[in-house]
């Protein structure tokens, strides 16, 4: 539903990782809000049923192939969004893997790998887009951290780590493009049913039950609750909130 404070009708914004999961549930949101939505992933066939299925529900979208740690991929995806969609005024830095394994075990080429595609990727994606957000006189960085941004996990030494670094990040170009009206915040998201987590759940023993129990909303969350966060975050709903990390948990990072 479209209302004034949340319309996003003329906005152009780019998801990476927008393929699937939480990625596609925010795509989603933007979507029903007027953004048209350009879906950034490696795999194209599942970034074209993406497209599809927002293009089914009336909405306007591509799909841009890019592997979001390639500096040169990066630029010509932000670049190739403002060519076909006309401009860039939403920024979803969403694409992430993680790697489960203690820190011991974990070799550089793993380490490199995760803070490339969850961390290093936000920067690259952030810096290439300010100019074209500066252009249009603002825009709306929106980061996705984790439970982990928060808490460590003995499985996850390079995944906490670049989750930590989100939060950072987000809060130092919150401050620095502020006078550009660029509002940049971060997301937490709880633990939410997707690919992702299948794997985790097929690789930690009892994970499925641990998180329903401390969760007291008493459910793993869905990508459908990723689309009211996204579409606040990028309207002008929240143009006074910048440099957040908000939690959509489910009040799991509550729990005493
Ligand atoms: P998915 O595995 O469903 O989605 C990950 C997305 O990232 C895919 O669309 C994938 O697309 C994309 N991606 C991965 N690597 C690259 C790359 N190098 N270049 C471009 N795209 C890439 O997982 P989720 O939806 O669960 O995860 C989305 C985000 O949410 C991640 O940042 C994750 O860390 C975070 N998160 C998830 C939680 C959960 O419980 N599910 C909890 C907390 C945070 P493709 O394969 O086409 O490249």
């Amino acid at each position: 539903m479209k209302q004034g404070l949340f319309d996003l009708s003329g906005r152009v914004a780019i998801v990476t990782g927008g393929n699937g999961g939480i990625g596609l549930g925010m795509a989603r949101g933007l979507a029903a809000n007027g953004a048209a939505i350009a879906i950034v992933g490696r795999n194209d066939a599942k970034s074209a049923e993406a497209v599809a299925d927002l293009a089914k529900d009336g909405h306007q979208a591509i799909a841009i192939s890019a592997d979001v740690t390639d500096e040169a991929a990066v630029i010509a995806m932000i670049e190739r969004a403002r060519r076909e969609l006309g401009r860039v005024d939403i920024l979803v830095n969403n694409a992430g893997i993680n790697i489960r394994k203690p820190p011991e075990a974990l070799d550089i080429a793993e380490w490199n790998s995760v803070i490339a595609t969850n961390l290093t990727s936000a920067f690259l994606c952030s810096r290439a887009a300010h100019p074209l957000m500066k252009a249009v006189g603002g825009g709306k960085i929106i980061n996705i951290g984790s439970m982990m941004s928060i808490f460590g996990a003995s499985f996850a030494p390079a995944y906490a780590a670049s989750k930590g670094g989100i939060v950072q990040f987000t809060r130092s170009c919150a401050v620095a493009w502020a006078p550009d009206n660029i509002q940049v915040n971060a997301i937490l998201p709880g633990w939410i049913d997707t690919d992702l987590t299948k794997r985790a759940r097929e690789q930690i023993a009892g994970l499925h039950d641990k998180v329903l129990a401390r969760t007291p909303a008493a459910r793993w969350g869905t990508s459908a609750d990723f689309a009211g966060i996204a579409a606040f975050l990028a309207s002008s709903a929240s143009d006074f909130v910048t440099g957040t990390a908000i939690p959509v948990d489910g009040g799991f990072s509550v729990m005493g």
